[in-house]
């Protein structure tokens, strides 16, 4: 059964690492990861206006898109039980003889499931029995305008002021294009795509948000290989992180955000007297994927 969001939960983590008090540089977590365990993260935010445009038009059906370890998926599947709406998951390949816990939870929250095939997947073919005037459909990822606008509104549970620099993991980069618009001006903020050389995010980006904005970053060398990619040396951070932190994070997003920041840091990108903002945007549960014992989380 899902539970309400609890928002209560959220906090603001300031961390205190001997590396960032060598340089000088603030490091607080914004930790969205705590306000439910399967609408974690960012996935609330993102969804939120959504949901009260589908609500409006008096739409019976959510679809959207997503894999087989998918965080929206499963937060659709859960926010959608929550409002008494009907959710249906278009998922990419076969389906499984078993499924991923990710599948097993949205199917237990209600999600009616249905499997494409990647090559279908790729070109986002919508079953055509689902083109029906009932379903809204929302992009893989929440990603669109009115997913930017909702992500925006993220930066309410904290003191935007406090901060030069604003940092998030992008996918779609919709989070990232909300916190640019919804950031001040004179604040940078970073982003650390977790896939591999998918160059195309910035475009994606650059579409969601007002013309005028350039304070902005993008990496695109923190992927670990690609999307939902791992290598020992995140798996030893996050451990380690973790021990020093008290602070889990999921090996897909935002231990290679957190990663990337360290290394940042380290390698002096921020001057003395910097304040981060990272935001935590949850994903906890897709680390369910790694072998038992990987993590001492
Ligand atoms: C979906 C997700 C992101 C990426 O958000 P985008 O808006 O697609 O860039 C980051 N972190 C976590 C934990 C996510 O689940």
């Amino acid at each position: 059964m899902t539970d309400e969001i609890a928002f209560n939960n959220i906090s603001l983590d300031k961390l205190s690492l001997p590396l960032f008090t060598e340089k000088n540089v603030e490091v607080t977590v914004l930790r969205l990861d705590k306000i439910h365990s399967s609408i974690s993260g960012n996935k609330w935010f993102k969804l939120r206006y959504y949901l009260d445009e589908a609500k409006k038009l008096h739409k019976k059906t959510i679809v959207t898109f997503g894999g087989a370890w998918s965080n929206h998926i499963l937060a659709t599947a859960a926010i959608c039980r929550l409002n008494n709406i009907k959710s249906i998951g278009i998922i990419r390949g076969e389906e499984p003889a078993k499924f991923s816990p990710t599948l097993s939870h949205a199917k237990e929250d209600g999600m009616e499931l249905i499997f494409i095939s990647r090559e279908d997947y790729a070109k986002k073919k919508i079953p055509e029995e689902l083109l029906t005037g009932e379903n809204y459909i929302i992009n893989e990822g929440g990603y669109g305008i009115t997913g930017a606008a909702g992500a925006a509104t993220i930066l309410d549970y904290c003191d935007k002021e406090n901060y030069t620099h604003i940092c998030c993991a992008t996918g779609t980069g919709t989070m990232m294009a909300g916190i640019i618009n919804g950031a001040l001006i004179q604040q940078d903020i970073i982003g650390v795509s977790v896939l591999k050389n998918n160059l195309t995010v910035e475009d994606a980006i650059k579409s969601l948000i007002s013309k005028e904005k350039n304070n902005y970053h993008l990496f695109h060398d923190y992927h670990f290989g690609g999307y939902a990619k791992h290598k020992p040396g995140l798996i030893d951070f996050m451990n380690s992180f973790y021990q020093q932190t008290k602070i889990p994070s999921d090996f897909v997003y935002t231990a290679k955000l957190f990663f990337a920041i360290t290394s940042l840091i380290n390698n002096n990108f921020f001057e003395a007297g910097c304040r981060l903002l990272l935001i935590h945007s949850g994903g906890l549960q897709g680390n369910a994927s790694l072998r038992k014992g990987t993590l001492i989380f």
